[in-house]
């Protein structure tokens, strides 16, 4: 089948890319020249683990096509997906779907003949109709809904081999064309799933509220564990062991982020809010969450001694999570220019390199190595999963003798630090010290 992918971001590329992968032709449209640019040349913009293969070898294979010309893209294509952003609008709750209807107000313009409009995006309910009614001649074109779940870091494994496929559409016709577009996944195992369109619409919210809800409620276990000398990861394989309630998303952290969690699970509280209904369990994971930062800075200034000024405070891992290069919303874009503010030198490192969001923090400096940002430091935060990260001698790269670490992602044993005499702080486990 013959493909267009509006937006070329985390979802749009790899969806594309791996979609030429199974067999179709795909045309990814962005309205961003220098993405476009980059990917013709065979980069990918994103750093995401075997994407740039993928893209140079369906490229060289001409089943893949990058443009700005979504009227181009448009006549060549039977069915288009939106996979633009939808981000939360400035300080509110709601989703800001303006990206969504900019595009579907773009594909009405330029259609000239019958097309499938697919939502991948990840919209509120309702969004389908608001898209349909956009549509001019609304007879030729079918809206569906085919919420994505792939996971930045692992998302050509979650594009090719999901748990799930979702489709949501009154039309059975539309179950029919997108079974087809899929078969090669489900072939290998991928349940598919339909319902209506909102139902798919809300599916999406509702999974990630869930899982949100799953790290907050053992994060605050893990506060409880601190205080009372247990161990959260014994907790976590207690309670995770039971497959009613599954070991996966239980494990303690600093705060849930991401590009999705947090203005999804905002997202869904103000599409209830519209409704009428008061969705107190969200509501009260998000300000859990949201507290949890405050909580961190907290731990940091007692394990310091309220002293923060002028201390050295090297992070290890900026990005909210590992195998990925996306910052938005990272715990560190909170926690770096808070501690800055309080006149803390800081020093960080990313596999994914320097961050512009830091750019305008003086004190604050990216090294190109674990060691030289390390090698002075008062105070190391363990801050993102990376596997390099897993297995340091500490006391052979940090100079200053006295230097604490504190580990947000428990890489670290408690018995290994005691042994070797560092000052260990980690989450929801007794301090080794
Ligand atoms: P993104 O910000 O990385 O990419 C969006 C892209 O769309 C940008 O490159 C932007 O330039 C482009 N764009 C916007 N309007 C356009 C237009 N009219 N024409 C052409 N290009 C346009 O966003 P993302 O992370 O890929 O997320 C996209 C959607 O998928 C969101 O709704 C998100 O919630 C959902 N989603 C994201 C993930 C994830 O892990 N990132 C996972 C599942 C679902």
């Amino acid at each position: 089948m013959k493909l267009c992918m509006i937006g070329t971001g985390y979802v749009g590329l790899v969806s594309g890319t791996c979609f030429t992968d199974i067999g179709h032709t795909v045309y990814c449209v962005d309205k961003d020249k220098n993405k476009i640019k980059k990917l013709n040349s065979g980069k990918s913009p994103i750093y995401e683990p075997g994407l740039d293969e993928l893209i140079k070898e369906n490229l060289k294979a001409k089943r893949l096509f990058f443009t700005t010309n979504l009227a181009e893209a448009l006549i060549k294509s039977d069915i288009i997906f939106i996979c633009v952003g939808t981000p939360n609008k400035k300080n509110s709750l709601s989703v800001d779907l303006s990206y969504v209807l900019k595009a579907a107000k773009e594909i009405s313009k330029f259609s000239k003949n019958k097309k499938i409009i697919v939502t991948k995006s990840t919209v509120p309910v309702g969004t389908g109709d608001l898209i349909e009614k956009i549509l001019k001649n609304k007879k030729k074109f079918t809206v569906i809904s085919n919420p994505e779940f792939l996971r930045e870091g692992e998302a050509i494994r979650d594009f090719k081999y999901p748990d799930r496929i979702v489709i949501g559409s009154n039309l059975q016709s539309a179950f029919k064309l997108m079974k087809n577009l899929y078969l090669p996944l489900i072939n290998k195992g991928a349940k598919f799933f339909t319902t209506n369109r909102k139902g798919a619409e809300l599916i999406k919210y509702a999974s990630n509220a869930f899982l949100a809800t799953k790290i907050t409620f053992i994060n605050e276990i893990a506060n409880l564990c601190e205080k009372t000398g247990i161990n959260v990861e014994d907790i976590s394989l207690g309670i995770g062991s039971d497959a009613r309630i599954g070991s996966r998303f239980l494990r303690a952290g600093p705060a849930y982020g991401g590009s999705c969690f947090p203005k999804d699970t905002k997202g869904l509280v103000s599409i209830a809010d519209k409704a009428n209904i008061d969705l107190s369990l969200v509501k009260s994971v998000i300000k859990s969450n949201e507290n949890r930062k405050l909580l961190l800075l907290k731990k940091i200034d007692k394990i310091l001694g309220k002293n923060i000024k002028n201390k050295k405070i090297a992070f290890l891992g900026v990005t909210f999570k590992p195998n990925t290069d996306d910052m938005r919303g990272s715990v560190s874009l909170i926690m770096i220019p808070c501690l800055h503010k309080r006149g803390a030198k800081i020093s960080y490192y990313d596999p994914t390199g320097v961050k512009k969001e830091f750019s305008i923090l003086k004190n604050c400096n990216f090294y190109p190595d674990i060691k030289q940002t390390c090698v002075n430091a008062d105070l190391i935060i363990l801050h993102t999963e990376w596997d390099e990260f897993k297995s340091l001698d500490f006391n052979k790269i940090v100079k200053n003798k006295k230097f604490i670490l504190y580990d947000l992602r428990n890489i670290y044993s408690l018995e290994k630090m005691k042994q070797k005499k560092v000052k260990y702080f980690s989450i929801g486990r007794p301090s080794s010290n």
